[in-house]
Order: C-alpha cells, then structure tokens, then sequence
C-alpha cells in the first residue's frame, strides 16, 4: 500500500478507532466494519462499501471525546467527516457521509416505524441535530442526487451495533477504499 491517504484512513481506523462508539456495545472500529459488511453483502457499490466504512471517520478526526452527545453537544461529525474526505473521494462516497444524519432526520419523518429502531443514542442525538424533517426538508432531501445512497447507509449504520459480531478486518475493506479515490 503506498497511497499516503489509504495509509492514513487505515491508521485512523486501525489506531484511533478503540472508543466506544456512543452508548453501544460496540467501538468505532467495529462500527465501521459491521456497516462496511452490511453493504458489502448486499451487493453495493464499491462507492457505498466506502462511504458505510467511512461514514463516522469524523468521530475520529476531533478531540472532543467518545460520547459529545452526552453532554448536549453536536459534534456535526457529519460535516467532519464530509470535510476530511472530500479531497480524497467524489461526491458518491462524500455526499452519503455528509447526509446521513440528514437522513436519520428524514426517515423519522417518512417511516411510522423508523424511530422505535434507534439506538438511545441515536434519540439523543436526533433533537441535538433538528429532530424529524419537516414536510419542506423532506422534499428537498429527495431531490439530492445522493438521497438514496444516504438513506441505505443511514439503515447500516443503525444495524452496525452488534456486540461481539466477527467481521472481516481494516485490511480487507481497504481496496474498495483504494478503487474510489480520486487521482492525486
Ligand atoms: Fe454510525
């Protein structure tokens, strides 16, 4: 591997990926690979793969602690992450990172069921980030190009909190990371 910035994505998520990951059962690291899993074995894109890995590197990426939410504070880890990868990837693997608070915002405000399913921290941090879309937010999310893709992810991301799940390691996800980045 000789790509300074898969080197640097693997050492975030191989060494500084050891906090928990909110209230769950799970840490950052294991997060990540559960959600990279998830799409993965459902056939995405080498794009998604990346994004779902990808999705909360901006936990990682700021000093403010495992759990800001905890003490009311919105770390808009979203708009971290998105920032940090932006240089490295397009819009298919940025735009899903930077939307998918967003679209835990719209699916509490499209599907009847949707917030039973959120984790407890995935509640408290909902009224930190807006609480459920209005009627105007929610059309104007369906029109983003990366809707979709965002709202996939977002489905991972809530599945990917399963204690003591055995996933493939870091390394293995690694060259769906390396096939999406752009040219230096
Ligand atoms: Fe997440």
């Amino acid at each position: 591997m000789t790509d300074q910035r898969l080197r640097h994505i693997a050492d975030l998520l191989t060494l500084k990926a050891d906090g928990q990951y909110g209230l769950n059962a799970v840490n950052q690291r294991q997060h990540a690979l559960q959600a990279a899993w998830l799409a993965e074995r459902q056939g995405c894109p080498d794009a998604l793969i990346t994004a779902s890995l990808l999705h909360d590197i901006g936990h990682l990426v700021h000093d403010l602690g495992d759990n800001p939410a905890e003490a009311g504070v919105d770390d808009l880890h979203e708009e971290r992450g998105h920032t940090f990868l932006s240089g490295m990837f397009g819009p298919e693997v940025t735009e899903p990172v930077r939307l998918h608070v967003a679209a835990k915002r719209y699916l509490c405000a499209t599907e009847a069921n949707y917030f039973g399913k959120l984790s407890t921290d995935s509640v408290l941090s909902l009224s930190l980030q807006g609480g459920p879309m209005s009627a105007e937010e929610v059309a104007a999310f369906d029109a983003l190009p990366q809707a979709a893709a965002a709202v996939q992810l977002r489905r991972f991301d809530e599945q990917a909190k399963v204690r003591a799940l055995e996933t493939p390691p870091v390394e293995y996800f690694l060259p769906y990371v390396a096939r999406c980045l752009v040219p230096e």
